[in-house]
């Protein structure tokens, strides 16, 4: 005879109850006797879950109790990285998704109708604004877009047709910091919906739920999965709004496969400690560059000439591993130079990863641009973003050190 918990857990033992970021990050969402007595999750690689009996199935859709039934409405893995990813961002509730941008579109097309208009903050992440723009437009859907943390302009554009305010926080490449308490007062006071990605934060350096905004939105592809292997998405927020989103992925169908989810899983137990490491070296690195004589500008929260400097330390544990940083007096092939000469980080686009990562915006993203488009999106030439893994710092210092002597 085997026993009922070598099969799956006892739901009566309790989970544990924790609020500092680590212990999340290592205990929310994970049952305490696992099948097997295991001290990790399994990977349930199943497409469908069967039922002993007809009556077993009509006491489930009778009484919805807590189990699976077709993978594409969900699988054990990914209910415990969304119970782990709702302790850490303070949500009741997480919907995961197989990428960031499926849990975008996943969220907006479940919340607007036609009619409804949506404002941006302008330097939102290109694809999300594309979606907006080019797509749900054809859906009968709005989208005006104001410069970034003008809270007025954002006022402004906000009509009685409005149904969301959306910004990142803090954006890409310009690390602007949106003030999120403003964000949800001015959603809060003119009945509309707020959504804040917040991918480059992350709830270890900001949660914005627990300014009042309504969702917060992941790419888990960056830092929540950490190491360069998965793509998947989260939104964070109220059950009662993410019902619909949930209900609208059943049928859209972008869900996390059992073993990806519990990649994210595995990933998310070292949230806290890489993010310390990523935001020390941000810092460290950002630091140095503000003092090069070959560096004309560096944008980074942590260093007090950002013009977000106060409200990003006001309101944030660290600043995130992503700086942005321009060449002095350089064109694009002297700027390319350098990132060609840097030994360390790898060239490639993302971030938040354990691996240095380095790029040139116009290149790796704006390169089918006209010159017009990206003085409208603020990308120049010389610009450089890098994102800083886990590495030492001294290591990844060095390295840009050398990489601007020998491409000079
Ligand atoms: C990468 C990214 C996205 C898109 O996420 P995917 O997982 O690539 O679909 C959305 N927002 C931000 C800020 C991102 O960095």
């Amino acid at each position: 005879m085997v026993e009922p918990t070598t099969i799956m857990p006892d739901p009566s033992i309790k989970k544990v109850s924790a609020s500092g970021p680590s212990t999340l990050s290592v205990h929310a969402g994970e049952a305490r006797v696992k099948p097997g007595f295991s001290i990790t999750d399994p990977i349930f690689a199943a497409s469908t879950y069967t039922f002993p009996d007809t009556q077993a199935i009509v006491d489930f859709l009778e009484q919805g109790e807590p189990r699976e039934e077709y993978g594409r409405y969900g699988n054990p893995g990914e209910r415990v990285v969304e119970e782990k990813l709702a302790a850490l961002d303070s949500g009741e509730a997480s919907v995961l998704f197989a990428s960031g941008m499926a849990a975008f579109v996943g969220l907006l097309m479940a919340h607007v109708n036609a009619g409804d208009e949506i404002v941006f903050f302008d330097e939102c992440y290109h694809r999300s604004r594309e979606f907006c723009r080019r797509h749900l437009s054809r859906f009968g859907v709005g989208f005006r877009e104001v410069r970034t943390c003008d809270y007025d302009a954002m006022e402004a554009a906000i009509t009685p047709k409005t149904k969301f305010i959306i910004s990142e926080s803090p954006t890409n490449p310009h690390l602007s910091v949106v003030d999120v308490d403003r964000f949800a007062e001015i959603g809060r006071r003119n009945g509309v919906l707020t959504l804040i990605d917040a991918t480059l934060c992350t709830p270890y350096n900001l949660k914005p739920l627990e300014a009042g905004v309504d969702f917060v939105l992941h790419s888990a592809t960056k830092y929540l999965g950490g190491h360069n292997d998965l793509l998947a998405g989260v939104v964070t927020g109220s059950a009662e709004l993410l019902d619909p989103v949930r209900n609208l992925r059943g049928i859209m169908g972008g869900v996390n496969s059992p073993h990806n989810a519990y990649l994210l899983e595995r990933g998310l137990k070292t949230l806290a400690l890489r993010m310390e490491r990523h935001n020390a070296n941000g810092q460290a690195v950002a630091e140095f560059l503000a003092g090069h004589p070959r560096v004309e500008r560096v944008l980074y929260p942590g260093l007090p000439d950002h013009p977000f400097h106060a409200i990003a330390k006001q309101t944030m544990r660290g600043f995130g591993g992503l700086v942005t940083f321009f060449l002095r007096d350089a064109d694009w092939q002297q700027t390319a130079a350098v990132i060609d000469a840097v030994q360390i980080p790898r060239i490639g686009p993302s971030l938040g990863g354990v691996e240095s990562l380095i790029e040139q915006p116009m290149v790796m993203s704006y390169w089918n641009y006209t010159p017009e488009e990206r003085a409208e999106f603020r990308i120049a030439d010389n610009m450089v973003r890098m994102a800083c893994g886990i590495e030492d710092a001294d290591d990844l210092i060095a390295d840009l050190s050398a990489a601007f002597e020998v491409s000079e």
